[in-house]
């Protein structure tokens, strides 16, 4: 049997307990070949058909229309940041910023490094340290799209719904720490991306979902960091992330028997519900994040001294509450609740919490 802890890290994260189940016992011999899924060619069509299979399972399960190209990319969610400018930044080269936090920062600075592309702050809750998300007013300018940080992993805020008027542009989502967890509308997006290491799989894989007709404008660029001759190539222009891409199709066939997302989303729901009402209850701890405004996925929490976060985050790891400790950036705790944490997970927490604060609160 496997020995597991609960595991509340924000990325890499979490994995299905029957999905690592299912990978030690095809580690050996993957489909009879003699081979484990590492070691076979990525010419081979034990792998192209079980990346077929995956990107058919991830159309079904996030409904992806058939003018979306999907894309299994290496690079993270960084190379995002640069790749989707160089190739869809290439009229009036400004992109427009929702600064919702730590990683729409990161997108901006990596955009303004692509050369002759200008990086344009919209909106930003900078000045309520991102606890908040931006108000957007109407836009104003020309655009060769916007970016919107969907889910803001460090800080606990999510859009719940994509704001109408982000919509009068072309519209870049990274979904990284949410994608697959709430039933977003693909077609409310023009490109969506994410790394994998949250919510799908291993590291080392970056999915990407991209309106056919983007690729019409895109320059001559080095192969890899061209979505039209990865589109071409069927992600397949060198060798691919095998193992990352196999893991992550065991995922997507997962959540196909869980319910598909409306079934995740109504889980994580449930879930992130348990917490938030732990932490609205107690007299210890504290959420800093505007209600309206928080996420499902990643639940920051704090007490009022760092001492005590301190002490609960060894005292968790302890009885097996894993990765419990707060981004370095804000301190404090987060509990991350992707698609795979059990809800036995949260209510372990949560009995934890009211333990904690009746011997410190
Ligand atoms: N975007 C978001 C929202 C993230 O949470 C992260 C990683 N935590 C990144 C981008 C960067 O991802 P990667 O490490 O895959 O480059």
């Amino acid at each position: 049997s496997l020995q597991r802890v609960y595991n509340f890290s924000a990325g890499p994260a979490v994995l299905p307990a029957e999905v690592v189940r299912t990978v030690q016992e095809e580690l050996p011999s993957y489909r009879r070949s003699g081979m484990s899924i590492m070691e076979i060619s990525h010419r081979s069509s034990l792998f192209t058909d079980l990346q077929e299979t995956a990107e058919t399972d991830l159309r079904k399960l996030m409904q992806i229309p058939d003018n979306y190209d999907v894309l299994f990319l290496q690079g993270g969610g960084t190379l995002q940041f640069a790749m989707t400018a160089m190739n869809l930044a290439v009229k009036t080269k400004r992109v427009g910023f929702i600064d919702s936090g730590h990683w729409a920062q990161r997108a901006m600075e990596e955009t303004a490094l692509v050369k002759g592309t200008k990086a344009v702050v919209i909106a930003s809750s900078k000045n309520q340290k991102y606890t908040q998300l931006p108000k957007i007013e109407p836009i104003t300018g020309q655009f060769d799209y916007l970016h919107l940080t969907v889910n803001n992993t460090i800080e606990g805020t999510m859009y719940h719904q994509i704001p109408a008027e982000l919509k009068k542009f072309p519209l870049v989502g990274d979904l990284s720490s949410i994608i697959l967890g709430y039933n977003y509308q693909v077609t409310d997006f023009d490109l969506i991306y994410a790394g994998a290491q949250k919510n799908i799989g291993p590291a080392g894989l970056t999915v990407v979902i991209l309106k056919h007709e983007l690729l019409q404008n895109a320059p001559e660029l080095p192969a890899m960091l061209s979505y039209p001759k990865q589109v071409q190539k069927h992600s397949a222009l060198n060798t691919p992330p095998v193992f990352a891409i196999y893991v992550a199709g065991l995922v997507f066939k997962w959540l196909l028997a869980q319910g598909g997302v409306a079934a995740m989303q109504e889980k994580n729901e449930q879930k992130a519900q348990l917490l938030y009402a732990e932490i609205e209850n107690s007299k210890l701890f504290k959420s800093p994040v505007a209600v309206e405004d928080r996420s499902l996925t990643n639940i920051p929490f704090v007490t009022g001294s760092a001492q005590l976060n301190q002490l609960f985050v060894a005292e968790a790891q302890a009885v097996g509450l894993l990765n419990l400790k707060g981004h370095r950036s804000v301190g404090g705790m987060r509990a991350s609740l992707y698609n795979a944490m059990p809800l036995a997970g949260v209510k372990r927490l949560v009995e934890f919490m009211q333990e904690f604060e009746r011997q410190h609160g």
